[in-house]
């Protein structure tokens, strides 16, 4: 049976990756060496950091000025990153979900941090609206899509301080102006690669600013100088990326996967709000998230929570269990998971309410 893999991360990779990493793992870039066994410092590779490098730059049109790394650690590595290269003494956060909250809880190790506003009056269910950022901030950090709670902020703020962003789960969704940013993150394994690697953006100009020493590995100028091959880098996970980056590219770039994720999107939020036993956790359609979707049986069919569980795994759909702090569903609908899947599991839903 056809599985349909809605997992939150690690999760779905383009078929075109798989295929080529099966290639480079027998014969990388025709070195007649695996991917698995090559020096980092072979020409074979050193093409490939560069070529992904490259492709960042010109999917996302990062502008002059910014510089692209792929270094490893995730992207809770760079909750801790950020304020040891950025902050003197304050920052920012608008704290919307369980990741911002730990990026939040790690800036304060390195000074003082305001929370802007945060959502978790309400369980992390929207996006806070008209707040304020100080002024007298070194940055202000905002997660722009909240994994685990399904909200997602669609546009790129506006703020005069330097301006942070974790990208992890909707980074080459959709267009992101990146000239707004002074530091863009995300781990590679929700829409780019397999675990292992997280690419960080960043201008140039917002470096040095800070007194305090930074261990060499933790500082960015490290990295931008030696162009991720500070030491060895996630060799295997870069390559992975560098893959999906060109199916992306071939298939037209963020601007075209947007269309495709709104429009699987709403195939999937329609069944949500048609459905009379399920009830979206995110009421706001302005802040529902294109990659994961959240929802809950409605009040009168709790009881069916296990049962639509096992009869969605029994029908090949992977995955949708939501995370413990929403309970119900979640299904993630990351760039490579196709139109047909979310289809599979909207026909589930309507089979299971004719069950029922
Ligand atoms: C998954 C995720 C993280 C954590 O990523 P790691 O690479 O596991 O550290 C951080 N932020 C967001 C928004 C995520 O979705």
């Amino acid at each position: 049976m056809k599985k349909h893999n809605f997992y939150a991360g690690p999760s779905i990779l383009p078929q075109y990756t798989l295929d080529k990493t099966i290639e480079g793992i027998k014969d990388f870039a025709g070195s007649g060496l695996s991917i698995l066994e090559i020096s980092h410092r072979s020409k074979e590779f050193i093409a490939c950091m560069n070529d992904s490098i490259a492709l960042v730059k010109e999917l996302l049109e990062v502008p002059a000025g910014y510089q692209v790394i792929f270094i490893g650690g995730g992207a809770s590595m760079q909750f801790a990153m950020v304020p040891m290269n950025m902050m003197e003494k304050k920052s920012a956060y608008l704290v919307t979900g369980e990741w911002a909250s730990k990026a939040f809880k790690e800036a304060k190790m390195f000074g003082e941090v305001v929370e802007v506003a945060s959502s978790k009056d309400k369980n992390f269910n929207y996006i806070p609206k008209n707040y304020i950022v100080p002024s007298d901030v070194d940055y202000f950090h905002v997660t722009t899509n909240n994994t685990i709670f399904g909200t997602e902020l669609k546009k790129d703020p506006d703020v005069k301080v330097p301006l942070i962003a974790d990208m992890s789960s909707d980074i080459f969704s959709r267009p992101f102006d990146v000239s707004k940013y002074s530091v863009i993150y995300a781990g590679a394994q929700k829409n780019l690669a397999p675990a292992g690697v997280t690419m960080v953006i960043i201008k140039e100009d917002v470096l040095g600013k800070v007194t305090r020493p930074i261990p060499t590995m933790l500082d960015y100028r490290t990295h931008i100088k030696a162009e991720s091959m500070f030491n060895t880098p996630p060799v295997f996970a870069v390559f992975a990326a560098q893959q999906t980056l060109h199916w992306l590219k071939n298939l037209g770039g963020v601007k075209a996967i947007q269309k495709k994720n709104i429009e699987k999107a709403a195939i999937l939020y329609d069944e949500i709000d048609r459905n009379k036993l399920f009830v979206p956790t995110i009421k706001d359609v302005e802040d529902r998230s294109l990659m994961n979707i959240c929802f809950v049986m409605a009040d009168n069919y709790k009881e069916l929570e296990k049962p639509f569980g096992e009869f969605a795994k029994s029908k090949g759909i992977i995955g949708i269990e939501g995370h413990r702090s929403v309970g119900g569903f979640r299904a993630s609908t990351y760039n490579a998971l196709p139109k047909e899947s979310v289809q599979a599991l909207v026909d589930v839903m309507k089979e299971f309410e004719k069950n029922n």
